[in-house]
């Protein structure tokens, strides 16, 4: 999507680690004029899916999500990260570890939000190492769901995460997918 990649380009900045920080434009502050071009090139390449929900995790992923979800006229459904839960049965619950934060957390859903009959898109801001992927599939799973795609808007293909979702049989589609940081400098595919 070369309206995502320019505004990388533009405003991104290249952390170490490997770490992009775009919060000018998806992670602090959102451009809404941005998110609704996402949510469109979403639509348009998940269209025929079948799609009957859109799932991502607080609270980046939500933007881009909630304007697939109008543009694909579905509900979406967000999980919320908690560092620590006493298990309740009313809610579906996956460990995810953070790479970038060097940390596991909760993610829960409420069960009355997904149900066997869901075909679920999975949205999320960055692809890095799957994990967060990963714990979605897993609870769509827990739901007896089917994932119908995983979109992502920046995919970091230098490291793990794509390969291991694509092992898994999901289809991945990426509207910006980062061949490298290295000297501080983003490279695309
Ligand atoms: P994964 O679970 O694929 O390892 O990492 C994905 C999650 O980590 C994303 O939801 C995102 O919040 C965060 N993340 C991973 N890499 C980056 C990055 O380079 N920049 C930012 N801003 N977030 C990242």
């Amino acid at each position: 999507m070369e309206l995502l990649k320019h505004k990388i380009m533009q405003e991104g900045i290249v952390l170490d680690g490997g770490v992009l920080k775009v919060d000018t434009f998806l992670n602090h502050q959102v451009d809404a004029e941005l998110m609704l071009a996402i949510g469109k090139a979403f639509a348009e390449l998940f269209r025929e899916s079948g799609v009957t929900k859109i799932m991502t995790i607080e609270s980046s992923g939500i933007a881009p999500a909630v304007l697939t979800a109008l543009q694909l006229g579905v509900p979406m459904v967000f999980g919320r990260k908690r560092k620590s839960l006493t298990l309740r049965d009313d809610l579906y619950t996956e460990k995810v570890y953070s790479f970038t934060k060097q940390e596991e957390s909760e993610v829960t859903i409420s069960r009355k939000f997904l149900a066997p009959k869901d075909r679920v898109l999975i949205i999320d801001d960055f692809l890095a190492h799957g994990e967060a992927a990963l714990g979605m599939a897993r609870i769509v799973r827990q739901a007896g769901a089917e994932v119908a795609g995983i979109g992502i808007v920046i995919e970091k293909s230098f490291q793990t995460g794509r390969g291991k979702l694509l092992e898994q049989g999901f289809r991945v589609e990426s509207l910006a997918r980062i061949a490298s940081l290295e000297g501080g400098k983003v490279e695309f595919v």
